[in-house]
């Protein structure tokens, strides 16, 4: 068989729990990961130790849990426990877990007891995939695999270990578990698994919020969001975690659109997958037109949707909130969905219109309401956004954030003029800021505090009326520079 390459900090842990007489197998999601050449996202290793032995064995451990599971903090190859060396997020802690028995799930969601078990068999029998049901013996570069899981990698399917309508029984959470795995490796779920899961969704209402948000965040941050939240609704999970979804079943919309409300969703959601955007633009994607069904009237030959934009930011808040995530995230998420209508009203498009949005939306929100407005697009299953107008909108949005040419730019101003001149407020002052700023603009050098002060000084027994040319001469520069600026970003986007 041919060697993984497993990192170090890996290593040393399961040389060590063998050099002093133990098994140590690495097991579950990272041997299904190496199998298939992927790198995996966390290290775990069973062994027949128990927890206190484990901690005996290294320098710096942490256990807090219920289940046996054992920390290993990666430190110094010098042994210094203290300093925590550095090494990768994923290698930091490898978590060490006994051999377990799990047993008489009665409120489907968490064994009643773990008990520790000296046979690897039994931990494995207790997995909830074939394809996550496999162990590696690095020192043996041995694969154990009880359950068909290579098997089951090579034909990309996800199968319970044992029955599915008991291993669903026991731990509802393992039906989202099946969809999120499948869009993550774009893998299907085996016939009489996705037949046990349907006729066991209820079950899902025996599981926290939070453990079901976290697997709903791992679908949408998956390559496969549209894959998942399709077999979320075929196989009836969907209505547990957000039926206002299926509302949009069936709702069609204006001839722009080629499909109803759902599919523009998840059609949306899935080109931020494809971009690699952010969480929080992947979840405005899918909920921007939540409300559309509700905001549906008849208009002349076509339908209307005023305001779903307004609505929709409110039951977006709702929905997260019931998911319980973060306030942050869902801070903007529902900026962005309350927002998103912007630049698909062409008439809006004025320079001072976007000035408003970028009031409205956040500076830092801004690009992040661009990209959201590129996902609703594909997702009307339109062709491409009309190049031009995008980078309109883009030039736009540069010349809005950008800040004017101004004497606001100088490293002198009004008061500080007064302070080191005797003058009172008046022309004056204008007069000699602009002659200072035509000088700047022609010598960014002198932009100093000491240059611009003892500048002042000299202008400002100029004659008034001398002082006066210098001062107008200053703002037509000023107004000319700021054209300029403006043309700069507007051809810096093949725009007009
Ligand atoms: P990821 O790539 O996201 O880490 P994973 O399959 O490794 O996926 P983990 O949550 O890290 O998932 O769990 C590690 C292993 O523990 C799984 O591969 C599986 O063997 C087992 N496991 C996790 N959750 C369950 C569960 N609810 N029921 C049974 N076994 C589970
Ligand atoms: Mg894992």
């Amino acid at each position: 068989m041919k060697h993984f390459s497993i990192p170090k900090e890996v290593l040393n842990v399961t040389e060590n729990l063998e050099k002093a007489g133990f098994e140590a197998f690495l097991v579950g999601g990272c041997v299904r990961d190496l199998v298939l050449g992927r790198e995996p996202k966390d290290w775990d290793v069973t062994t027949n130790a128990v927890p206190e032995e484990i901690i005996a064995l290294f320098p710096k451990t942490f256990y807090e849990n219920t289940f046996g599971t054992v920390g290993v903090v990666a430190v110094r190859e010098d042994g210094d426990a203290e300093t925590e060396v550095e090494v990768k997020e994923s290698l930091k802690v490898i978590e060490v877990t006994p051999y377990r028995i799990e047993s008489d799930y009665t409120d489907n969601r968490h064994p009643d007891k773990v008990t520790f078990s000296k046979k690897l068999e039994d931990d494995l029998q207790r997995r909830d995939f074939t394809v996550n049901s496999l162990a590696y013996s690095v020192s043996k570069n041995e694969l154990a695999d009880l359950y068909d899981g290579q098997k089951d990698i090579k034909n990309k399917i996800i199968r319970t270990v044992g029955d599915p309508v008991a291993r669903f029984t026991e731990d509802g959470l393992r039906m989202l578990r099946a969809i999120r795995l499948s869009a993550e490796l774009s893998f299907e779920i085996a016939p009489e698994t996705e037949k046990a899961i349907l006729e066991n969704a209820h079950l899902l209402k025996n599981i926290s919020m939070e453990r079901i948000r976290d697997e709903f965040t791992k679908m949408i941050q998956s390559t496969e969001p549209m894959m998942a939240l399709t077999s979320l609704k075929k196989l009836g999970l969907l209505s547990y975690i957000v039926p206002e979804l299926e509302e949009g079943v069936g709702i069609e919309q204006t001839k722009t659109h080629a499909y109803d409300v759902f599919e523009h969703l998840l059609r949306s959601v899935q080109h931020s997958a494809q971009k690699g955007y952010s969480l929080e633009i992947r979840l405005a994607a899918l909920f921007h037109d939540i409300s559309k069904p509700e905001s549906r009237r008849k208009g002349e030959g076509t339908w209307t949707f005023y305001g779903h934009e307004v609505l929709g930011a409110r039951v977006t808040k709702k929905i997260l909130e019931r998911l319980k995530y973060p306030t942050k995230i869902i801070e903007k998420v529902v900026k962005l969905v309350r927002w998103h209508m912007f630049f698909s009203d062409t008439e809006q498009i004025t320079l001072s219109a976007v000035r408003r949005m970028i009031v409205n939306v956040g500076r830092e929100n801004i690009w992040d309401l661009m990209n959201l407005r590129i996902c609703d697009r594909i997702g009307t299953g339109r062709p491409k956004e009309d190049p031009y107008r995008l980078r309109k909108y883009h030039a736009m949005i540069e010349e809005a954030l950008r800040d004017p040419v101004s004497v606001g730019m100088l490293k002198i101003d009004g008061k500080r003029l007064m302070e080191i001149v005797d003058i009172k407020p008046g022309p004056v002052i204008g007069y000699t800021l602009h002659a200072l700023l035509e000088e700047v603009l022609e010598d960014p050098k002198k932009n100093t505090a000491e240059y611009l002060e003892n500048r002042a000084k000299e202008l400002v027994l100029l004659p008034i009326n001398e002082l006066k040319v210098l001062g107008e001469s200053g703002k037509q520069t000023r107004d000319e520079a700021d054209e300029e600026e403006v043309k700069r970003i507007r051809s810096s986007h093949w725009v007009k």
